[in-house]
């Protein structure tokens, strides 16, 4: 039996999508091969490759002033391909919300870059998002769209005149977004879309021009990868298959107006729940700050409690549930692919185990 799978990245996929992919495994579409079997310089895998790009455009809404790039090093090799290819020798800024900002942050400063962090929430355990003010003559203007760890994410992006960039690993494709200042918008697939070793770049075109100027390695370069549409080399072409098999279930998901309003049901049931539990549990991020897709939160009693939690929820066919070494006590994910039935069996999970607690 599978089990409900609340882990933070990589996480459960659709049952359908992991059954069409087993169906197809041996012998794709009839061939009398796999897709992972033949090389990606034929047609086949090129409509499969070209198909994901053209879907996950279509899933934003987003038109030729943007390309798609396929690359792989994760969401982390980001932290550095980006300031590499778009500073200009000016101030790369940045809003501090979480380990995964921290790192970016790091990266750009180990390559020399000019770095002003304009935001943090540090001071408080990056409980919130702050207010956040870019300058605008900055060379480009970091975020991360949600805080996977601390469970807390943007309702809505900074508005900048400096190029804006988003790392969105943890809630790509979950929600619609308005792209009127994104330069660049990006993120490891595993968590919302996908399986691990693909990211998805989408970069607005201007970016490009940034990045042919520079004098770096060919595969770190975003106009190499433009350019030879994601084929310059070798792709993970399993993981593109997966993607492409992913973003054709969100199309008939109805898109991601659909999927966020389900998101936002799932949410709601499960804050409720803590909030409605006398102080028993207690959410980390504020309640303005919550995320859609990663709900961390503690027993306030002890944290002994936890981890007896995390234990009788696996007993009963829940995984996934410890928190983030970094945070401790207990986090949820609970996203593309989590439905809402899922949610309801941790509630009352929930709700059972604060009676015999409390
Ligand atoms: N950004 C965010 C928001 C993340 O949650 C993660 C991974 N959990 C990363 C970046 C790093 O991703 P990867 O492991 O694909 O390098």
């Amino acid at each position: 039996m599978r089990k409900i799978n609340f882990s933070a990245g990589p996480s459960t996929l659709p049952l359908e999508i992991l059954q069409k992919a087993q169906n197809e495994l041996v012998d794709y579409e009839g061939k009398g091969y796999s897709i992972m079997e033949i090389s990606h310089r034929t047609k086949i895998f090129e409509e499969v490759h070209f198909g994901a790009m053209q879907k996950a455009k279509e899933l934003y809404g987003l038109g030729d002033d943007y390309e798609v790039l396929f690359l792989q090093g994760g969401a982390s090799l980001q932290f550095a391909m980006i300031p590499m290819n778009l500073n200009l020798g000016g101030v790369c800024e940045y809003a501090n919300t979480g380990i995964w900002t921290k790192k970016a942050i790091k990266e750009a400063q180990i390559l020399g870059i000019d770095v002003k962090v304009v935001a943090s929430s540090e001071d408080k355990n990056f409980s919130y998002i702050p207010e956040v003010k870019f300058s605008d003559n900055a060379d480009y203007a970091y975020i991360c769209s949600n805080n996977t760890i601390y469970g807390t994410q943007y309702k809505e992006y900074p508005k900048t005149k400096a190029p804006l960039i988003v790392d969105a690993s943890s809630d790509f494709f979950s929600r619609k977004v308005d792209f009127s200042n994104i330069a660049i918008f990006y993120g490891g697939v595993q968590k919302n879309a996908g399986i691990s070793g693909l990211s998805c770049v989408f970069i607005r075109k201007d970016m490009l021009e940034r990045s042919q100027s520079k004098n770096i390695p060919s595969m770190l370069k975003f106009s190499v990868h433009a350019e030879n549409q994601s084929l310059f080399n070798t792709p993970p072409t399993f993981a593109i298959y997966m993607f492409n098999l992913e973003m054709a279930w969100l199309l008939n998901q109805g898109g991601l107006d659909k999927i966020n309003e389900k998101n936002t049901q799932k949410a709601k049931l499960l804050y409720d729940t803590i909030d409605s539990s006398e102080g028993f549990y207690k959410g980390h991020a504020k309640s303005d700050s919550r995320s859609l897709m990663n709900v961390s939160f503690n027993i306030s009693k002890s944290s002994d409690l936890e981890s007896i939690f995390v234990k009788e929820a696996e007993e009963a066919g829940m995984i996934g549930l410890k928190g983030h070494r970094l945070l401790g006590g207990i986090r949820a994910s609970i996203y593309n692919a989590i439905t809402l039935d899922q949610v309801k069996t941790l509630c009352e999970f929930m709700k059972e185990f604060a009676k015999k607690h409390a």
